[in-house]
């Protein structure tokens, strides 16, 4: 099964990605993700798109395209799209590439989460640089303060988490991605999902609608 994971940055979708990987054995695509290891790798690609994301501006769509495209071509299968599409050219762009492949979306995941809710998550996210765990400063701190649990490495805030970064984050949201609510819903495939609550609790929401 191939899943577009939707909503909100602070949403949920990298928690709800890391559990769709670890127990139905699914494989994670997400291109803040694939961005920040380019970043971290000095690449081409990553120097583009460190500017965009620094400010909390979407990277332009020919750029996310062609770095999808790239996954898609090479064979991966049930998959979870986490922060792609993002805008309809990119929509668009996704059943183009997927037929391309003989792929196709199956499900469309939206977890709805209040806007307050958005706030409090991202602001107190915290994140390993070594291993990409993800923290909160108050639902899930580290043990040791700026320690990952799990590796020992740097726990940081990233620099897109901070206030300036996150209004325009979610700007860029409300202009540019909510319009795929309606596209995803007039295509009859859009599954909203209540994101607010325990991570456990959104999972088995998530789960009892692609089994
Ligand atoms: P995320 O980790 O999904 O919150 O993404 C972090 C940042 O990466 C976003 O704020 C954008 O700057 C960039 N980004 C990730 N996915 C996309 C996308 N599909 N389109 C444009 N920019 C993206």
């Amino acid at each position: 099964m191939n899943i577009v994971l939707f909503g909100a940055p602070g949403s949920g979708k990298g928690s709800q990605s890391e559990l769709l990987v670890s127990r139905r054995k699914m494989t994670q695509v997400s291109t803040g993700d694939l961005f920040r290891s380019a970043i971290k790798n000095k690449s081409q690609l990553g120097i583009l798109a460190q500017g965009y994301m620094d400010k909390g501006q979407l990277v332009p769509d020919q750029i996310v395209i062609g770095m999808v495209e790239e996954v898609i071509k090479s064979g991966v299968v049930n998959f979870i799209l986490d922060g792609f599409p993002r805008t309809i050219t990119q929509a668009d762009s996704l059943v183009i590439m997927l037929e391309k492949y003989s792929l196709k979306v199956d499900k469309v995941i939206y977890l709805k989460v209040s806007d307050t809710e958005l706030l409090r998550r991202l602001s107190g996210r915290r994140v390993c640089k070594n291993c990409g765990a993800v923290y909160h400063i108050d639902n899930k701190p580290t043990k040791v303060i700026g320690i990952c649990d799990k590796c020992n490495g740097e726990v940081y805030q990233r620099s897109d988490d901070t206030e300036a970064s996150i209004s325009v984050r979610l700007e860029a949201y409300s202009n540019s991605t909510m319009p795929l609510i309606d596209y995803y819903k007039t295509k009859g495939s859009l599954l909203e999902i209540d994101g607010n609550g325990q991570v456990e609790e959104i999972y088995e929401r998530i789960v009892n609608v692609i089994s």
